[in-house]
């Protein structure tokens, strides 16, 4: 098997960054007419700083407002919008189900893809993966697309003023790296372009879980403040940068399985990718059977963070053996990550970490 690492283009990250967004694109070439999938909030932060930018560099562009979500009536809508416009790029800013919409539509019309988180709530930005719901809101498929974006360009400013659940959130999915990076590596398992991890994949997603557990509680304080500081500006990397390349070069495990298994249970839809993925990681380490340290530590960042710990935190207060069978049957389903543990895992043993977990969590 070969060794594949899989990156975007180019990254960029800073204060007013979206300031520099024309001058960046112009460098890499892109001229336009770009299409501009923009979510609702994100729209409403940025269009003067796009026409200042954009219009400076002599990009012309339009925008279509995403429904946020990312389905496949939604990809089929903004793929026909696109098309008509003649647009030679699409540039998705929001949250990360407007980037995954954008990211497919791009990938269906054969455009580069530029990448404009404006919030730090999961690792999808820098991704060559676009995360497909139905439109009940279960996940539906992993699409992969070609290419990763040609440029992720990430507005600290604008981040900062998300609310701070969206970066809480983007540090549950982060959290989950390093433990599914780890497990990959030692199930010597395919990543999420079908070859080997390395050592800079694993090397990365090691250094993001450092990031957490460093600069995660005072990055919190940061966000509430709507204050940009070195702290939050790290945790934005962790979540965005060394969280994606850690994830789509190393693979995933039981962590975002088990997120999967939850959307199962529709309770949980009120909650954010990133907060079920935190419960997953729980779940994963004593599906492992991980140290008992380890757990303790994860714990601890979770509750200093605002993380769910309990399946009440995910709106399953008392969960009967049904809802907990669909969720782990979900999550064991013979295409899933699960499958990348270095053991087989069936149903009844995802039940039984999946209630250790959240007595862990309940009596922490
Ligand atoms: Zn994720």
């Amino acid at each position: 098997m070969l060794s594949v690492f899989s990156s975007p283009g180019h990254y960029v990250q800073g204060r007013a960054a979206t300031e520099q967004l024309g001058a960046e694109m112009a460098r890499l070439g892109i001229e336009g007419p770009v299409t501009i999938v923009a979510g609702r909030s994100a729209h409403r932060l940025l269009a003067e700083a796009w026409e200042r930018s954009l219009t400076d560099a002599k990009i012309a562009y339009s925008v279509h407002l995403s429904s946020g979500e990312c389905t496949r009536a939604e990809i089929a809508r903004i793929t026909a919008g696109v098309r008509d416009s003649g647009s030679t790029a699409v540039l998705g800013a929001g949250g990360g189900k407007v980037l995954d919409s954008a990211r497919a539509v791009a990938d269906d019309l054969g455009l580069p893809m530029i990448s404009c988180p404006t919030t730090a709530s999961s690792d999808a930005p820098c991704s060559a993966l676009s995360v497909i719901y139905t439109d009940a809101g279960e996940v539906e498929t992993y699409q992969l697309v070609r290419r990763n974006p040609a440029l992720v360009l990430v507005d600290t400013s604008a981040i900062a003023q998300a609310p701070a659940r969206l970066l809480v959130a983007g540090m549950g999915d982060a959290l989950a790296t390093w433990f599914e990076a780890r497990t990959c590596s030692a199930a010597r398992v395919r990543n999420m372009r079908g070859g080997a991890s390395t050592r800079s994949a694993t090397a990365l997603a090691e250094l993001c879980y450092r990031t957490l557990l460093a600069d995660g509680p005072q990055a919190l304080a940061a966000v509430r403040e709507h204050a940009v500081t070195p702290a939050l500006e790290r945790i934005v990397e962790a979540n965005t940068l060394l969280s994606g390349l850690g994830f789509e070069s190393s693979g995933l495990a039981a962590a975002h399985a088990v997120h999967n298994g939850l959307t199962a249970a529709p309770a949980t839809h009120a909650f954010l990718h990133g907060e079920k993925v935190a419960f997953g990681v729980l779940t994963q380490l004593v599906l492992e059977g991980a140290d008992s340290a380890e757990i303790d530590t994860v714990l601890d960042f979770c509750v200093e963070v605002g993380l769910p710990t309990t399946l009440a935190a995910l709106g399953l207060p008392d969960p009967d053996p049904t809802t907990l069978s669909a969720i782990a049957t979900r999550a064991t389903a013979p295409t899933e990550t699960i499958h990348n543990e270095p053991f087989a895992v069936d149903a009844d043993m995802t039940v039984a970490a999946l209630r250790t977990a959240d007595a862990l969590g309940r009596t922490h």
